[in-house]
């Protein structure tokens, strides 16, 4: 009786680690999915694109350099323009 209830108490401890390990890589997986899709949903959602009034080159909001309501790519295209009108 005794080897019996050891034996119980031995598939019940590996039973118990068993599923440790299986949450674990499960939280693990799920920890890798959803950063892959918080990175998916940026490539979703690309920055605002702006066409250069000079070349019509699209550059990124943040690097446009506007003046006077309109949009250029660098300060080269933006003196350029300046000098034409
Ligand atoms: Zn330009």
């Amino acid at each position: 009786m005794k080897v019996l209830l050891g034996f119980i108490l031995l598939i019940v401890g590996l039973g118990l680690f068993a599923w440790w390990y299986i949450l674990s890589r499960l939280r693990h997986f799920f920890r890798t999915t959803t950063s892959a899709q918080t990175k998916d949903s940026d490539m979703n959602h690309p920055q605002n694109m702006l066409e250069c009034a000079y070349c019509g080159l699209h550059i990124p909001e943040q690097e446009a350099h506007q003046s006077g309501g309109k949009v250029y790519c660098c300060t080269k295209h933006l003196k350029a323009a300046h000098k034409i009108h």
